[in-house]
Order: C-alpha cells, then sequence, then structure tokens
C-alpha cells in the first residue's frame, strides 16, 4: 500500500517519488458558493453547514520529493489576511503550512520549486509574507514559482468578478525578486510529475500529475475540489468562470482516474483529503482512502 504516514502527515510513496499532503490549515466558507445552483437541501446532506451558512475547508497542498527536488504545490491563503477578514473565515493560528512543512523535515529555504493551480487567494497567499519592516517578501527564497501564463495574464487584468481573489501581494513581489516562470500549457515539471491544463474553474487552471512504481496520483485543486463533485457531475461551484467546461473538465479527470486506479488528493474536502474513484453501474463514488 503506497500510503503511509510521516510525522502525522499522509505521504504517498509512488516509486522514487514521495507526495506528502501538507495543510495551510482550515477556513469555514459560504456553502452556497461552494456549492453553487445545488439547492441547499441537497447540499447540506452532504456536509451541515453552521449558523453562518458556512461549511469548514481544507487548504491542502502538496510536498513532493522527486529527482533530488523539493516541489510544493500551492501555498494556501498565508498570514497577509486583514484581521477582520481572518475572523469571518475562522483562520486560526500563524504560519501553519510551514509548521507542516517542518514536520516531514522541509524548511521554506529547501523548497527548490512552487507550482500554483491557478492564483485565487486561497492558493498562493502563501507565496508571499510581510516582513518586521513591513515589506512584502517571497515565503520561499530559493525557490522558482511556476504558474500558467494564461492564469498571470487574468490575474493581472481582473474584472469585476475575479478581482476580489486575484491580488497582485501574491505575485507582484515574485516578478520583482525574478522567481516567477511562466509556463504555457501542460508542462513537465521532474520526470514523473507534470501539470496538465484543467480549466473551467479559470481559463488556465492546472492540477499536477505524479507517476511512479506503477501507480499515478493527481492533486485535483479546484477542477474537484471536494469528492462529492466526482459523484454528482452537475454539481459545479458559483465560482467557476465555466461551468460548462468545468463539467467537461471533470469527465476527462473521471475516466483518467478510472483508467489509473489514480490516487486523487481533494484540496477542499472536509471529509478526507484522499480518495479513490470507483465505478457502481451509471454512478461514481469516491472511496475516502484518509480521514480529515
Ligand atoms: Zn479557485
Ligand atoms: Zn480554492
Amino acid at each position: 500500500m503506497p500510503l503511509e504516514e510521516t510525522n502525522g502527515i499522509p505521504t504517498l510513496v509512488l516509486g522514487d517519488i514521495r507526495v506528502h499532503i501538507v495543510s495551510d490549515g482550515v477556513i469555514y466558507w459560504d456553502g452556497g458558493g461552494l456549492f453553487g445552483l445545488t439547492p441547499r437541501t441537497l447540499w447540506e446532506r452532504v456536509y451541515k453547514p453552521d449558523a453562518w451558512n458556512r461549511v469548514p475547508m481544507h487548504l491542502r497542498c502538496l510536498l513532493i520529493e522527486a529527482d533530488g527536488k523539493r516541489i510544493l504545490v500551492d501555498t494556501g491563503i498565508g498570514d497577509k489576511v486583514p484581521e477582520k477578514a481572518r475572523r469571518y473565515i475562522s483562520l486560526e493560528g500563524e504560519k501553519r503550512l510551514i509548521t507542516d512543512l517542518t514536520r516531514i523535515g522541509v524548511q521554506p529555504e529547501d523548497v527548490d520549486i512552487v507550482v500554483l493551480t491557478h492564483l485565487h487567494n486561497d492558493h498562493c497567499g502563501g507565496n508571499t509574507y510581510i516582513d518586521a519592516t513591513g515589506a512584502i517578501m517571497p515565503t520561499f527564497p530559493n525557490a522558482e514559482y511556476w504558474i500558467q501564463a494564461r492564469e498571470l495574464a487574468d490575474a493581472m487584468f481582473p474584472n469585476e468578478r475575479t478581482r476580489a481573489t486575484y491580488l497582485r501581494e501574491n505575485f507582484e513581489p515574485l516578478q520583482k525578486s525574478g522567481q516567477l516562470r511562466v509556463i504555457d500549457g501542460d508542462t513537465d515539471v521532474v520526470p514523473g510529475v507534470w501539470t496538465t491544463l484543467t480549466p473551467g474553474h479559470t481559463a488556465a487552471h492546472q492540477c499536477i500529475v505524479v507517476e511512479g512504481g506503477g501507480e499515478h496520483a493527481v492533486f485535483l485543486a479546484d477542477a474537484v475540489s471536494w469528492g462529492i463533485f466526482f459523484e454528482r457531475m452537475a454539481w459545479v461551484p458559483a465560482y467557476d468562470l465555466e461551468p460548462m467546461v468545468s463539467i467537461h473538465t471533470k469527465k476527462r479527470l473521471a475516466r483518467w482516474a478510472l483508467h489509473h486506479d489514480a490516487w486523487l488528493v481533494f484540496q477542499h474536502d472536509a471529509r478526507y483529503g484522499i480518495g479513490k474513484l470507483h465505478e457502481e453501474g451509471e454512478r461514481l463514488r469516491v472511496i475516502p482512502m484518509t480521514e480529515g
């Protein structure tokens, strides 16, 4: 069984590649936005919201050890969130991702590459931090940060709908320090690790695929952020910019996952972080492989 544990952190071992599922913690987010057009009477059976209609949203990230490199995938929401917003989303504690990385023996300066699935604030807020002088600095000083060209363009020129989540403080300091690397389309990171375009949530959203020891894993990010979005293909978050493209992407990912019996990492799911997809007659079901 390729699923191990390192100091309480789940680790997928795929041949020579180690994939640690680290986390930037849990925030509480409006269930209406997360479940989109789906009526609350249906989605509250999946997760009962609190008095403010919020459900927990995990901020999982990956730390991949492959080919002598340490590759971080996404950086969570980070610690630049203003106090009032912190209270609203019940964000607790500082340096949550850094603490998880320390548990697997990785310091910020050890990270070689940061691959960003997209530039929404809950995925790249940890790219930078505010130092003692009040300057916004790269959190991972020796890393190259990889992002799709189209995603960067959309973040640099946001519209009324995307402005609140595309924050310049998350990527501009990296442009200034020369640490931002722009990629275009599916891209190999190291042998056995690559990015693949999975549009819908944003136009150039990407997932990260790992292959080793005859096994496959995929970090689904916001293409399929909760397992239920595979089981109910019509359920699409209100945040997705192109919902029909999201559904097409989900179908494509589901076929791929079934074909490879792939390990699936769900970034925001409040019930489980890792699962596998099964076909039961006409229906798809996600079998959880971890709890919480
Ligand atoms: Zn997103
Ligand atoms: Zn997200």
